[in-house]
């Protein structure tokens, strides 16, 4: 597997800083949207920079979704096969 590829949209490019944030609002001011705990969303951001499927410091190469927007909700979920990394022990 290309390692420099997002395997599911296949982007090359990382995402700016603007970019994210613009994400990251967008998708926090929806009505209706739980947003997990600033320590949660941390714990999860800092395993997802270790994870081998972390992409260009945003995305995640398994599901292809932003990792600053995803962490922040309380029901994502981390999609490593067999067990979330994000999984408390
Ligand atoms: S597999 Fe899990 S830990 Fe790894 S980048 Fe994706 S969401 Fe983060």
């Amino acid at each position: 597997m290309n390692t420099n590829k997002c395997r599911k949209c296949r982007a090359e490019k990382a995402l700016s800083n603007e970019q994210i944030i613009e994400m990251v609002k967008q998708v926090t001011a929806m009505k209706g949207v739980k947003l997990a705990e600033q320590s949660e969303y941390e714990r999860r951001i800092e395993i997802c920079r270790l994870c081998e499927y972390f992409f260009a410091g945003s995305t995640c190469k398994l599901c292809g979704c932003v990792m600053q927007v995803r962490a922040r909700l309380s029901d994502g979920k981390c999609p490593f096969p067999g067990k979330s990394k994000w999984a408390k022990k």
